[in-house]
């Protein structure tokens, strides 16, 4: 990947009559990045990809893509390729003719565009659909030749707006592999909208993450998983732990328990003063060992280390959700991760004792 911006936005600003949908949107995205706008319901995403394709004008902000403003280029003038939610091929068409669309417009000549179908058909793994049409193909099959249609005019910008959240569960891995495998293959920059996610951190190379309209984070999978810039982020990606605390200098207490954070968990305008803070933490991020005293388990003098009693295990295959009730955090309650070998090879079950520890430098405190 070469480190040069290829689309940039500067401070666009969406709104629909008294209502903002967007603002303060400022990104720049590198030649061949793969980035994910992920937010729930309503934070805007597709609004912003809407704009990025022209579909929508911003407004107030700026949009530039491979140096030139584009802000009010109409759609047909913009150099992008775009796949919708739900199939949107044209059901009287064939695959060749729908996959065709845009050379046909271009006035690319049959010849050469028979042989840029059968190639992008083989490139999403689908040669010799030329002739089928869209009703007799499954919605994994669309979503693939809905690919082909919008990488055919070689596009310098891949706009996904939620391509596979119509798919079932193992089609949508399948696809999403495959869709990373070619972006990559191609090296085209893209973008894609979803509100998963798993898509997301297992795609991107860069995560927008959005909500009520702003950008709350922008970061690699590992960055927004592991160093949340907000409540928001920690909660909306992955599974936490949220635990009330108060903090005073760099001892964080909570409950009974009492630990010394990293300094640069608990920068602080005023570091003297206690503050009352929610800690997040990870299920992961607590260690777990058979309660007692055999040299399996933790040495309970350590002051990361306490007991608890397991209250209910949720089997998910080979780990499971365990929660627990540690007698120093009650009435709060934690949810761990233990693999299924783990609770066998020491008989844990619910009402078993369990010794936990955590891992300072994981905790995230708001
Ligand atoms: P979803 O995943 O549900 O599509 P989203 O994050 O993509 O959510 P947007 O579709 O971008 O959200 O919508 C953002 C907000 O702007 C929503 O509150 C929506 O109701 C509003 N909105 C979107 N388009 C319009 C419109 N044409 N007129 C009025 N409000 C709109």
């Amino acid at each position: 990947m070469t480190h040069q911006p290829y689309l940039q936005l500067r401070d666009v600003r969406k709104e629909f009559g008294a209502f903002t949908a967007l603002s303060n949107i400022n990104l720049t995205i590198e030649k061949g990045e793969f980035v994910c706008f992920l937010g729930p319901s309503g934070c805007g995403k597709t609004t912003l990809l809407r704009i990025i394709a022209g579909l929508e004008t911003p407004t107030s902000g700026s949009i530039a893509q491979a140096s030139a403003d584009i802000t009010r280029l109409p759609p047909a003038e913009r150099d992008y390729g775009i796949v919708f939610q739900s199939y949107a091929l044209f059901p009287n068409l064939n695959v060749s003719d729908n996959v065709a669309y845009g050379l046909v417009n271009r006035r690319v000549d049959r010849t050469r565009i028979n042989q840029r179908v059968a190639e992008l058909l083989k490139l999403v793994g689908l040669p010799g659909s030329e002739g089928k049409y869209p009703s007799q193909l499954s919605g994994g099959q669309q979503q693939r030749i809905a690919l082909a249609r919008a990488l055919a005019t070689s596009p310098g910008l891949l706009l996904l707006d939620e391509p596979l959240s119509a798919l079932d569960a193992l089609e949508r891995v399948r696809l999403r592999q495959e869709i990373r495998a070619l972006q990559q293959k191609l090296g085209v920059t893209t973008i894609m909208v979803t509100h998963d996610q798993e898509e997301a951190l297992a795609l991107a190379d860069r995560i927008v993450v959005m909500n009520h309209g702003v950008i709350e984070q922008i970061g690699s999978a590992m960055d927004i998983y592991r160093e949340p810039a907000s409540p928001f982020v920690a909660d909306f990606v992955g599974k936490v732990n949220v635990l009330p605390g108060s903090l005073s200098g760099q001892q964080l207490s909570v409950g009974t328990f009492s630990v010394a954070l990293p300094q640069r968990l608990t920068q602080s305008e005023e570091p003297s003063a206690t503050r009352a803070v929610k800690v997040y933490l990870r299920p992961e991020d607590v260690l777990a060992r058979p309660a007692g005293t055999s040299t399996a388990s933790f040495a309970a003098d350590d002051p990361h280390v306490f007991d608890s009693v397991i209250e209910k295990i949720e089997f998910l295959g080979s780990f499971c959700h365990v929660h627990v009730a540690a007698f120093a955090f009650a009435p709060h309650k934690l949810t761990v991760y233990l693999s299924l070998n783990f609770l066998t090879e020491f008989s844990l079950a619910v009402g078993s004792p369990l010794r936990l520890k955590l891992l300072p430098e994981r905790l995230r405190v708001f």
